[in-house]
């Protein structure tokens, strides 16, 4: 389509008036014939026919089907309660699902009688379920008139009190299309369309407006589902790119002897392939004239400390200083001794800096820190502050990253006059696909294996009824020198009733282990810094057995002789934290049990959570179910969710897609890095466009 035409203000389409565009303009935020062109249906009605439930496909569409119901049955709890009918045809079958309204429905719906039921499908585990449907019996249908299958647009309520109903924008569109007579640039290139069969531009957006055909509307969606990944991808990767050739980073040409006496003579056990790669990737990196930003994802207990160790030789080998960050001060303490021990046998100063570093001994390390004399910094926060200048610090290291802001990691940047290059690690796992669009712009390194030797930790769910038979295992383990967490929730909302529930629960644990056979340890969010540490200490150096705690056990403590976790309500706690808390043991070389306690009260979701738990331990899994139960903005926090503005294609049932979408856009620009080959022409134009209106959609000329 011509260009100008496509930029033409919305005012000037036959039938949008000033109102109109004005309306248009503020509620869908439609400037021009392009905008509107891309204002994507949000589901479709589709009563030109009937489907049979095996032939479904996993489009947004809504479609009627002829069957029967076969049962009833209530399901879930509270908020998640639902009625549940059965309804089959003789394809296949699937759940009719209400969430209001339960008593009238079941008192009204006939089973083994013919319906047409009409609704939108959801597909979730390989089984389809339409919620809410509209049913009618069979009989009655017959009767009635048939409307074609119709896009329904996004709306606001001042939009239809305007009058500017579905039927006036499927107007529009209709207006549009026939102005534009279906011409509109190509976007992908010819081998892409080709390779993936996918559908052509006009195609495509003809039938996602007005589809003829649910196969047609698949491959319409596909196409510009595929589309718009891929332009996200190859923006991200492309600016990757660009950062690596533009930032320039120090030079690290050598590893030396800090590195490798270290690597030969002192490293306390086998590196696990795993590790190996990471260390190499990052020695790449840091040997490649461009400032390194990579994110190293390893699940909790996979080994990342040694890995930043190793990569904090390779700066202090090239005259560098190094700091680790990490987000409390136990941890930052954890890591320093455990730094220290390591770093004994090779002539090294490291020094701890937290907000309890005492005045006078901060002094010291600002100066030594100035002059050169210190090499490593471990910490907290306290790193960030601005009487912290480094001589030359060549890397910052940064601990559990989803504890820390973006804005903080650009300031620990701009502390001296090259960036150092930057590490970030998480032990939260990011569902890969997921993490291809976050962090798209950073190199990942991923430590997908644990060190030999570990056992599986055996996780249970316990309902509270068997509290008794709980207590008796743990004095079984506690009589053979282990020790034990007793994690409570602690969620804002309700702090002062969680804060009696752990209260209440210390006093039955103190009760059932009682002095002097027992020790117990208490820690907890009102307690003061000190007197954490000191509870915190007694349990770490084994004086206590027992450890009774909020969550601020999460993050990264290491006892390796705790071998029990007991979570208690753990239908409360969110599959990530339940995950990290179970991380806390299994360190050592004992058997190790995570026990998760709850009522019997569970709504579907806690069960899917508790289930997926007993069920697996990788951390890759648990956060792909994470993902699908909460919905990528949760789990990420909104300072990302920009990333996840998508028009068409949902972040967490196309994962397919997007996974080919990211291997092409890598592939286009491996070969033809600047898009100069004739044949990546559209692509070139597409990204400039894009480039130009900062709008994914907006490329199109
Ligand atoms: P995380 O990735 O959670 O930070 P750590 O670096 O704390 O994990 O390592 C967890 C434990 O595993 C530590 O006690 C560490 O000494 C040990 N460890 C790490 N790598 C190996 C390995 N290759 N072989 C044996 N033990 C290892
Ligand atoms: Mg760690």
């Amino acid at each position: 389509m011509n260009a100008n035409l496509l930029q033409t203000p919305i005012d000037y389409l036959k039938g949008v008036g000033p109102n109109r565009a004005d309306l248009l303009r503020k509620e869908l935020g439609i400037h021009t014939f392009q905008d509107l062109i891309h204002l994507f249906p949000n589901r479709y009605l589709d009563r030109t026919q009937y489907y049979k439930i095996g032939q479904l496909q996993q489009t947004n569409a809504e479609v009627q089907i002829i069957g029967k119901i076969t049962h009833i049955k209530m399901m879930g709890e509270k908020r998640g309660k639902r009625l549940v009918a059965t309804f089959i045809d003789d394809t296949g079958k699937m759940d009719l699902i209400w969430f209001r309204g339960h008593k009238w429905i079941r008192d009204n719906l006939k089973i083994n009688v013919p319906y047409v039921v009409f609704g939108k499908t959801n597909y979730f585990n390989g089984h389809f379920s339409m919620p809410h449907p509209e049913m009618e019996l069979l009989a009655d249908h017959e009767k009635s008139i048939r409307a074609v299958m119709q896009p329904v647009y996004p709306s606001t309520e001042k939009l239809s009190n305007s009058n500017i109903t579905n039927r006036v924008l499927h107007g529009l569109m209709q207006q549009l299309f026939s102005e534009a007579k279906n011409s509109f640039t190509e976007s992908l290139s010819k081998p892409l369309l080709k390779n993936l069969k996918l559908m052509p531009k006009n195609e495509a957006l003809f039938n996602i407006h007005f589809p003829q055909s649910q196969e047609h509307l698949a491959r319409a969606q596909y196409r510009l589902k595929f589309e718009e990944l891929f332009y996200i991808q190859l923006q991200l990767i492309r600016k990757n790119l660009l950062h690596k050739s533009k930032i320039k980073g120090y030079h690290f040409s050598k590893v030396g002897e800090h590195f490798t006496t270290f690597y030969n003579d002192h490293l306390p056990f086998k590196l696990t392939d795993a590790q190996k790669r990471v260390i190499k990737e990052i020695r790449h990196d840091l040997g490649s004239n461009a400032q390194m930003n990579r994110l190293l994802q390893g699940d909790v207990g996979s080994g990342k400390t040694i890995v930043a160790l190793m990569s904090l030789l390779i700066a202090l080998d090239n005259g560098f200083q190094g700091c680790l960050m990490a987000p409390t001060e136990i941890l930052s303490v954890q890591h320093y001794n455990g730094l220290l021990e390591l770093c004994k046998p090779l002539n090294t100063s490291i020094e701890l800096l937290t907000g309890s570093t005492k005045a006078s001994k901060r002094k010291e390390i600002h100066k030594k820190l100035e002059n050169g004399e210190l090499d490593l910094l471990i910490g907290t926060h306290a790193l960030l502050e601005d009487k912290v200048k480094f001589k030359n610090l060549g890397l910052a290291i940064i601990d559990e990253q989803h504890r820390f802001g973006v804005a903080q990691r650009s300031k620990l940047w701009h502390k001296n006059n090259y960036p150092p290059h930057v590490l970030v690690m998480t032990a939260t796992p990011i569902p890969r696909t997921l993490a291809m669009s976050v962090y798209g712009d950073l190199d990942i390194s991923v430590i997908d294996e644990l060190p030999p030797g570990r056992k599986e930790i055996k996780t249970v769910h316990r309902f509270d009824a068997n509290r008794l038979k709980v207590f008796r295992f743990l004095k079984d383990e506690i009589a053979k020198g282990r020790q034990v967490y007793i994690v409570y929730p602690l969620i804002q909302e309700s702090e002062a009733l969680d804060y009696k529930d752990l209260m209440d629960g210390y006093e039955s644990i103190v009760r059932e282990f009682p002095l002097p056979n027992y020790q117990i340890s208490i820690v907890h969010g009102q307690m003061k810094p000190a007197d954490k540490e000191y509870e915190m200490n007694r349990f770490i150096n084994g004086e206590t057995q027992i450890m009774v705690a909020t969550t601020v056990i999460e993050v990264g403590v290491n006892v390796p002789n705790a071998s029990v976790m007991v979570i208690e309500s753990a239908e409360r706690f969110g599959l990530s934290q339940l995950h990290q808390l179970r991380g806390r043991v299994g360190r050592g070389a004992d058997q190790s049990f995570c026990i998760l306690m709850s009522s019997h009260k569970l709504s579907e979701d806690a069960k899917t959570r508790l289930q997926t738990m007993t069920k697996t331990s990788d951390g890759f899994e648990i956060a792909e179910v994470d993902l699908k139960l909460r919905g990528p903005g949760d789990l990420m926090g909104t300072q990302q969710s920009g990333v996840l503005n998508l028009r068409i294609a949902d972040m967490i049932k196309d994962t397919e897609i997007l996974k080919i979408a990211r291997s092409y856009a890598m592939q286009t620009l491996k070969n033809d890095p600047n898009l100069h080959a004739e044949e990546n022409k559209p692509i070139k134009v597409a990204l400039s466009q894009l480039m130009k209106y900062k709008n994914i959609w907006n490329y199109i000329s």
